[in-house]
């Protein structure tokens, strides 16, 4: 039984629920819908509403179902951010909003603890290096 969970990032509700990470999100011309996200990092399979499609390389926003805050990072504006707890310990977990696009970062300190995702080397500029590369610096 995992006791990973995930928060919103302003009003710390719980975002995980019945297995999946459910979020509010709007796409191109305004289209507004539910988006289920797998909880595992680097499984990027989503559930939505048939009537709901996802445009593929469309950017999306992301809000909170429960305080409507925007959850767009706002420094790094093509990621969307959330709080993930697991067993104890709490991260910043970054994943792309653009539609289709595999990239998700899980964060503490600054420092990249987990990444996945075909496409996440495209983010590799907002996250620190890795320790063994900073006494070059
Ligand atoms: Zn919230």
């Amino acid at each position: 039984m995992s006791t990973t969970d995930y928060l919103c990032t302003y009003c710390r509700s719980h975002l995980l629920v019945g297995g999946n990470i459910i979020v509010g999100a709007k796409g191109p011309k305004g289209k507004m819908g539910i988006i289920l996200l797998h909880p595992e990092l680097g499984n990027y399979d989503i559930v939505t509403h048939p009537e709901f499609n996802i445009e593929e390389g469309e950017s999306y926003s992301f809000y909170c179902p429960v305080c409507h805050s925007k959850l767009n990072d706002k420094e790094k504006d093509e990621l969307a951010k959330l709080y993930m707890v697991e067993n104890g310990d709490e991260y910043e977990f970054y994943f792309s909003r653009l539609a289709g696009e595999k990239a998700s970062f899980k964060v503490k300190d600054k420092e990249v603890e987990e990444d996945a995702g075909f496409h996440k080397d495209r983010y590799a500029r907002y996250f620190d290096l890795p320790k063994e590369y900073k006494k070059y610096l």
